[in-house]
């Protein structure tokens, strides 16, 4: 049986922000996730790193959390965050009156919001519709929620972190009224065991209740899903907010060359109810339409869906009327020793989350170290010398994506891979520019069971042909490289596409339409994936 100090629950960015901050400490730590690391709500965002304002008028202490927050993971994370800026926009249908208390709510929590004429906001983003009324500059971000992930779990693995992938928590085990360990079921397999651990830490997310539930204790987590739209362009270099109370539709956010647009909210009853639909999008297209006339002439490249973890004592709260602040629930208070859940909060404030939960846990455990998650940096700089050697093998453009998106040492790793075979160097994915080498490096992670594992580690499959070139070179690698995973491409070509499928089917109209025919044509049509011309005899 394994043996740690403290589990924690979760590999989205609060599971992982704990994982680190506790390993930095000293502590013991493993990290168990249902699925794949950012498989829950971290990757199912809008991606942007608040500066505040959207919160500061209705919940200044959120407000004032995200900008605080938002100066630190520009530094420690300065590889995972776009450095944008954001517009807050006032449109020709929004309430003058809300302009004023909006601004005096940012400056009472310190955020900067410089105002800027409309000419010159239309200016520097030619695209904004020309009916808008006024303008503001804020410290808004773009910051890439898998990268992220991913880059805490580099950081914590230095420091000694394990994590377990595709392990769903089951049980929490107990005596006396204190926490002894947790049972598993092995997601792909099925197979139970039971880790031996003194403390559990549940940042479960949407899940948390259901986590909860397992001890016997009631934790109030309303799933509350959003739908966004992911653009094939980058019709705004800056995030673009709706200067009005927190709505639907009212932020665009740029992503490398893509543009998110959400979102939606509507309670849902499981956490994972995540399959967008037309009427979502349709919706998101009408609102939007104010802050981007030509809206509907931009091609769109997918429907994602997530749902917030909002927390209230109060059950009745739901939707925009619950608070998107977080709170820290020790369930010594209920009964049981040894067991603490976090919920709530933002992806903004994730390590901040993580300060006070590692806080906690480590004052039962008697560790003194302090928290050091908002000084150090996730991953190393990449050193002249190690980038002058990337660009030997990479295209100069490619070099640097590959080192923001690797770090220091999984640089030195995939170009160990091209220089052995320096065949490797070809991409495999042209959308985000992913050699083969770095495709074979994720694969190769403990984490790593499927081809979509490897998409959240390097993002092949999530530009503009949304899998339909490098899904079957994907596949191929996998299984020319014998990973044991790899055995079966057709199950492996179906988990893949139907991943793209599920948020292609929503916008299926256009150039989409075409785009899917094209697919469809190499997949079942060249490689019959679906066994439809065996069946037909043919
Ligand atoms: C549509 C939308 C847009 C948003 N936009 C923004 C934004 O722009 N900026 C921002 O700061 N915040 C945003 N948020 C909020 C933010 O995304 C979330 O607050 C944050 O990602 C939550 O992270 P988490 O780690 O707490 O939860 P999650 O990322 O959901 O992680 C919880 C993990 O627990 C795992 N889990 C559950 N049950 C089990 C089990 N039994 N065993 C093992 N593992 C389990 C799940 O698989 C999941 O991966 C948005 C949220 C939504 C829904």
């Amino acid at each position: 049986m394994q043996k740690t100090t403290v589990v924690v629950i979760g590999g989205g960015a609060t599971g992982v922000g704990i994982l680190r901050d506790l390993c930095m400490r000293g502590v013991d730590a493993i990290l168990l996730e249902q699925q794949d690391l950012a498989y829950g709500t971290s990757s199912r965002y809008h991606g942007l790193l608040h500066s505040g304002g959207r919160y500061a008028v209705k919940d200044a202490e959120a407000g004032k959390e995200c900008i605080e927050e938002n100066t630190i993971l520009r530094k420690i994370g300065r590889h995972c965050v776009e450095q944008t800026e954001g517009f807050f926009a006032r449109t020709h249908l929004d309430d003058e009156a809300f302009e004023g208390k909006w601004v005096e709510a940012c400056a009472k929590v310190g955020i900067p919001t410089i105002p800027i004429s409309v000419e010159e906001a239309l200016r520097l983003e030619p695209n904004l519709s020309p009916k808008i009324k006024s303008v503001y500059r804020v410290p808004d971000a773009a910051i890439d929620g898998f990268r992220m992930v991913w880059q805490n779990v580099a950081s914590a693995r230095k420091y000694g972190g394990r994590v377990l992938t595709y392990t769903t928590v089951i049980g929490i085990e107990q005596s006396n009224n204190q926490v002894v360990g947790i049972k598993v079921r092995n997601t792909l397999t099925g197979e139970v065991s039971n880790i031996a651990c003194d403390f559990i830490v549940s940042a479960a997310g949407s899940w948390a209740g259901e986590i909860a539930a397992l001890a016997g204790i009631n934790v109030n987590v309303q799933p509350d899903r959003g739908t966004l739209i992911a653009f094939n362009h980058r019709i705004t270099s800056r995030i673009v907010n709706r200067l009005r109370p927190a709505s639907d539709g009212d932020i665009f956010v740029p992503h490398g060359s893509i543009t998110i647009l959400g979102t939606t909210s509507a309670s849902v009853n499981k956490p994972d109810d995540t399959v967008p639909n037309a009427k979502e999008v349709v919706e998101l297209l009408n609102i939007g339409e104010a802050l981007f006339e030509d809206i509907r002439s931009y091609r769109m490249l997918r429907a994602f869906a997530g749902t917030r973890p909002l927390y209230s004592a109060d059950p009745n709260a739901t939707g925009r009327g619950a608070s998107r602040g977080f709170v820290t629930l020790d369930h010594a208070h209920d009964g049981l020793k040894g067991f603490v859940s976090v919920v709530g909060g933002k992806f903004t404030t994730y390590r901040l989350m993580a300060e006070k939960v590692t806080d906690l846990v480590c004052g039962y455990l008697n560790v003194k170290t302090p928290c050091r998650t908002a000084v150090e940096n996730l991953v190393e700089d990449t050193s002249p010398a190690l980038m002058a050697k990337a660009r030997l093998y990479f295209p100069a453009y490619g070099a640097e994506l590959a080192a923001s998106r690797l770090g220091s040492e999984g640089l030195e790793k995939v170009i160990a891979r091209i220089q052995e075979k320096p065949e490797k160097r070809q991409l495999l994915c042209e959308c985000e520019n992913v050699t083969m080498a770095e495709v074979e490096e994720a694969a190769a992670d403990s984490t790593s069971y499927m081809i979509s594992d490897v998409r959240r580690k390097t993002r092949m499959g999530m530009g503009t042909c949304q899998g339909a070139f490098c899904t079957f070179r994907s596949v191929g690698a996998v299984d020319a490289n014998g990973l044991s995973w790899g055995k079966d491409t057709n199950v492996l070509f179906k988990e893949f596409l139907q991943g793209r499928w599920k948020g292609i089917r929503p916008i299926l109209w256009g150039n989409v339409m075409r785009e899917m025919e094209l697919t469809r044509g190499i997949y079942e049509g060249t490689l019959n994936i679906n066994g439809a011309i065996d069946n037909e005899g043919i």
